[in-house]
């Protein structure tokens, strides 16, 4: 699974950060970033897109394919 924040549409709430920080992390411009892929399992991406408040959060399986939201 891939992940990506869509930054049209992440309003910088820090919630994706609080529920997996190894993972995300805001930029100056406070939009989030995946910065460590390596570090997510496919739960915690689940968890992290649910609940962000925007569905900035975008999940794909392995061959491109949008899965979330
Ligand atoms: S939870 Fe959503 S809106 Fe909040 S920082 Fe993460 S991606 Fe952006």
């Amino acid at each position: 699974m891939k992940a990506y924040v869509d930054h049209n549409i992440c309003i910088g709430t820090g919630i994706c950060v609080s529920i997996a920080p190894d993972v995300f992390e805001l930029d100056d411009n406070m939009k989030s970033n995946v910065v460590n892929p390596e570090a997510a399992t496919e739960a915690l991406y689940r968890e992290a897109a649910e609940n962000c408040p925007t569905q900035a959060i975008f999940l794909q399986d392995d061959d491109g394919n949008q899965i979330y939201p």
